[in-house]
């Protein structure tokens, strides 16, 4: 690993910061960062820092202070106030305690904040103070992990670090572990860190570098003691080609996403649904495929750290038709576990019963979270958990992981459950929608919205500029939650290619917006068969493709689902000139009226929105509108301002339709607020002609 200190990046940062914040917060800015921009050392907001120093109170007198990383802060990307200050005067004497139960050590580390406003420390905060140095780094690096993760751990971290650190047994973070450490550290005198076994490195100094320096050059260490110890990899006969792994998955995953979904006794929201990500690739697909792949990929976590997002163990599948029962299993297990560790009167609430981590022979690694964002988490922390597996396998040592006890202490340790119950759920965070026709103006206002509500969204369209623009835009706005899908509806190759991709990402598809459409104007007399029958192609072929295949998912996931067509008043209350199109609407609206009489008894719900013409979703311009605007406007003798006037004021509410009243009808469905299937909410303004009855 190398060593990325520079003295003129150091000097950058006390110039930014030293004037507000002092050099010695500036410096330790800078290390943070140099810490946190190492996969290697924190993964996700994990490992903290601190600096001890002084604060001048109101009355102008100097006193000890300590300022520790937030929770909430990232190393990699922390600025001086992520450091919370604390007054060390006042947190120092609690060393001479006892004992010190969690929801005491919150409070006290809140109640010493200097700015009542700050962001509470983070949960090792008193491991910080009890210590004694002024810079303290506290890391859970692979290569140390490597090394305390095996049954003769403390033998090997002996042997690669020599005497220079001190080494403490597993100990539960918190009041515990902070005493524990400061214990051993005046017990060693001379040490210029501590390795906390199944749990990271912690290094110090007098100056930020110092304490820099040592960690880098103790996992250097480390890591040239691996890699001395390393022997070539056995090569296995028989793995898997990666093509095939996928389509495995692709068969699986909706299998799997139904099983893991959560039944709850809500009619309108009957399942709790997760989001997946596999993990298909040499490295999972090597050990999967494995002699004792079971054996070597159920193991608890690398540090404590992990559990809240991958739990205390993965699961095994063994195949297809084994996920049921697999999975069942788990939750039972899970939930015995809990009734076995939870304290009587203590007790929790408990977590949902389902694994974070799941590997199958044949296929790899499968991330399971209740987003997008926390299945790439634990997809971030299976590749780590890997890599330092592949480190112990090379040494010819074996993986030990921490006990059950330990596990669920840490697993149900009471701050940790406050960081995930601070994060608030949005109302379709669970879902994964595909909407077609998505870069057109009501496609894409469709899409901001359900992005807006947390969902997952594929938006697909033809491939183009037009496609990508929005995907830059959308993505950049709602990272992770955005999959550009280019994909002509009409192409039955096309629209199963263009599922595939939508359950490869997120594991399946829980909400379809059938909204691709072509219009044209002519009467009957000038209209040419042709042109007819493209729109039939699109409008009514591209509408069966797409509903048939999201049915077949519906079923094979068994979780309901629910499909918002987007028809048209037109549908009710056809225009002259407007034949085929109004024709081809009818068709794909009377098709999703069948779909909801077929698909009612697995728990779909399909209902259509009627909007009257919109004419853009911001700078994005209506395709339907530039094919009919024209004509529209020669036939009434108006331009552009005055054809939207037109449609204005023949509407009872005399409003204008847009793109985003169209989304809300969409998200009155999505969201099941009433127990509705098979009806139309028009979106018009109020046109009684086109009412539907
Ligand atoms: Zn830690």
């Amino acid at each position: 690993m190398k060593n990325r200190w520079s003295d003129s990046e150091a000097a950058a940062f006390i110039a930014r910061h030293a004037p507000r914040w002092g050099e010695a917060l500036a410096l330790r800015t800078y290390t943070s960062r140099l810490l946190g921009s190492e996969k290697g050392l924190v993964l996700h907001g994990g490992g903290n820092t601190s600096v001890k120093g002084v604060s001048r109170t109101l009355l102008n007198e100097e006193i000890p202070a300590i300022y520790i990383k937030a929770s909430g802060w990232s190393l990699e990307t922390i600025e001086p106030e992520g450091h919370t200050g604390l007054d060390l005067s006042a947190l120092r004497p609690l060393i001479r305690l006892e004992h010190l139960d969690d929801a005491a050590m919150v409070n006290v580390l809140r109640a010493r904040r200097f700015d009542s406003e700050a962001p509470t420390p983070s949960i090792e905060a008193l491991l910080h103070v009890f210590l004694p140095h002024a810079f303290i780094d506290h890391t859970h690096a692979d290569a140390i992990l490597t090394l305390t993760n095996q049954p003769d751990g403390v033998r090997l971290i002996r042997e690669a670090l020599g005497d220079r650190v001190a080494i403490l047994p597993y100990v539960h973070p918190g009041f515990a572990l902070a005493r524990a450490a400061a214990d051993l550290q005046a017990a060693s005198p001379g040490c210029v860190g501590m390795v906390l076994m199944h749990h990271g490195l912690i290094t110090w100094g007098e100056t930020a570098r110092q304490a820099y320096d040592t960690t880098i050059s103790l996992v250097n260490r480390a890591e040239e003691f691996i890699a001395k110890q390393a022997r070539a990899p056995k090569l296995l006969r028989r793995v898997t080609a990666l093509a095939v792994a996928r389509e495995r998955y692709l068969e699986a995953a909706p299998v799997l996403r139904g099983s893991l979904a959560i039944a709850t006794d809500e009619a309108d929201h009957p399942f709790q649904r997760f989001i997946l990500m596999p993990v298909i690739t040499r490295e999972t697909l090597n050990l999967v495929d494995s002699e004792q792949g079971a054996e070597l990929a159920i193991t608890p976590p690398l540090t404590s750290d992990h559990l809240i997002r991958t739990k205390h163990l993965p699961l095994w599948i063994d195949d297809i038709d084994s996920i049921p029962t697999a999975i069942a299993g788990y939750q039972a297990r899970y939930r015995e576990r809990f009734e076995r560790w939870a304290h009587p009167e203590r007790r929790p609430v408990p977590f949902d019963p389902n694994p974070r981590i799941l590997f199958m022979p044949g296929i790899g690694g499968i991330c399971v979270g209740r987003t997008g964002a926390e299945a790439e988490m634990v997809r971030d922390i299976l590749l780590q958990t890997l890599t330092v597996k592949n480190q112990i396998a090379a040494m010819g040592g074996s993986y030990r992981g921490l006990e059950d006890p330990d596990l669920f202490a840490m697993e149900y340790f009471p701050p940790q459950i406050k960081k995930l119950q601070s994060i608030r759920e949005a109302p379709l965070s669970r879902q994964v929608a595909l909407v077609t026709g998505a870069a057109g103006a009501i496609g894409s206002g469709i899409c901001r919205e359900l992005l807006a509500q947390g969902c997952h969204v594929a938006a697909a369209d033809l491939p183009g500029e037009s496609l990508n623009s929005l995907a830059a835009e959308l993505s950049s706005l709602h990272p992770g939650q955005l999959l550009p899908v280019a994909m002509d509806v009409s192409s039955p190759e096309a629209v199963s290619a263009g599922f595939a991709a939508v359950v490869e990402r997120w594991g399946g598809v829980d909400l379809l917006i059938p909204n691709a459409g072509l219009a044209h104007v002519a009467s009957l007399e000038e209209l040419k068969l042709a042109t007819f029958q493209k729109l039939q192609k699109v409008n009514v072929e591209g509408t069966l493709l797409i509903l048939a295949e999201a049915a077949r998912l519906f079923r094979r996931q068994a979780t309901g689902g629910d499909v918002v067509l987007i028809s048209t008043k037109n549908v009710f209350a056809p225009g002259a000139r407007f034949g085929a199109y109004s024709a081809t609407k009818a068709a794909a609206h009377q098709l999703a009226r069948i779909a909801s009489l077929e698909l009612a008894e697995i728990g779909v719900r399909v209902n259509m929105v009627a909007p009257d013409g919109v004419f853009a979703d911001g700078a994005r311009a209506s395709g339907l509108w530039a094919e009919v605007g024209p004509d529209r406007m020669k036939a009434r003798g108006l331009d552009a301002d005055g054809l939207q006037e037109y449609y204005r004021n023949r509407n009872l509410l005399k409003a204008r339709i847009t793109a985003q009243h169209v989304a809300r009808a969409v998200m009155f469905f999505a969201t099941r607020q009433t127990p509705t299937t098979g009806a139309t909410l028009p979106v018009d303004g109020g046109l009684p002609d086109a009412t539907p009855r």
